[in-house]
């Protein structure tokens, strides 16, 4: 399913404009990076996507719905959010906080039934966390964490997800699982837009990212079209490294860009 936005403008009391007039697009079988400077408007635009925050102007449409015109159930049965990782955390096993992200299949007041069990086992086992079932959130690494904030809006079973910088404090082994777990639910025909400030991991990962500046989009296009020092210098300024790695598994070179400073 694609999600789609036209026009969007969020304030928040101030007034401050933190989305300025955004149209943004993210197909079935995309992964979308949406990238920019801390303030830049990122998480908000992710919160309008999601119906968390209501536009001041413009819509959201999943498919052929507008998200404004959506029950929280039927929205909750398109849009599965993986959000920042949370500060405080339930004092629930994983399985159970797993079997939350059902909650748009279950009857009201319904118990879970087998076919929930299955898309909780289903979503657990394609995060690799079939083994984290029976423990207390409380207790994961952030790792661990993360791969079942992931599961349990995989078992929403949404057709879009979207995900809030996943890989703060992961180590770089874990930040590639993530990213390759994200972008095999492309591969299932989701569309996916993911928030990161990790412009490497974008590149390798994304079909296209989104740079957001001062509640706008600076530039839309391939890795290759954007992480350029013409693109991003107005940006990130001037103090980044640019360079590019050989052709990845689909056959496209893939620019990288490091914060090193030249001299
Ligand atoms: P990013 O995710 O790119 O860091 P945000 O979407 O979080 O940016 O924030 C965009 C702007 O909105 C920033 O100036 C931020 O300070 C402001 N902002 C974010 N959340 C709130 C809030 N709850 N109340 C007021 N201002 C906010």
């Amino acid at each position: 399913m694609d999600v789609r936005a036209e026009g969007l403008r969020f304030d928040y009391p101030g007034p401050l404009r933190a989305v300025d007039g955004v149209d943004f697009t993210a197909r079935e079988g995309e992964l979308v990076c949406v990238i920019g400077p801390n303030g830049a408007g990122k998480s908000t635009l992710l919160m309008l996507l999601a119906g968390m925050l209501d536009p001041d102007a413009g819509a959201v449409r999943l498919g052929d719905a507008t998200l404004a015109d959506l029950s929280p159930r039927d929205r909750a049965r398109r849009v599965g959010v993986v959000p920042q990782a949370l500060d405080r955390l339930p004092e629930v096993h994983v399985r159970e906080f797993v079997l939350g992200g059902r909650y748009a299949h279950l009857p009201a007041f319904g118990r879970a039934r087998t076919r929930d069990r299955e898309a909780v086992d289903a979503a657990l086992a394609a995060c690799d966390a079939a083994d984290l079932g029976e423990r207390l959130l409380t207790r994961l690494s952030g790792g661990q964490r993360q791969r079942v904030l992931i599961a349990r809006a995989l078992a929403q079973e949404a057709p879009v997800l979207l995900v809030d910088e996943p890989t703060n404090s992961l180590d770089p082994e874990h930040q590639l699982t993530i990213f390759e777990l994200l972008a095999q639910q492309t591969c299932e025909g989701r569309a996916v837009v993911v928030v990161t400030h990790d412009l490497n991991l974008a590149s390798q990962f994304a079909t296209r990212l989104v740079l957001v500046q001062a509640g706008r989009i600076a530039a839309d296009g391939p890795p290759a079209e954007v992480l350029r020092p013409e693109v991003l210098r107005g940006v990130y300024g001037d103090r980044l490294t640019y360079g590019s790695l050989p052709a990845t598994a689909d056959g496209v070179a893939r620019p990288f860009v490091l914060p090193w400073r030249a001299q």
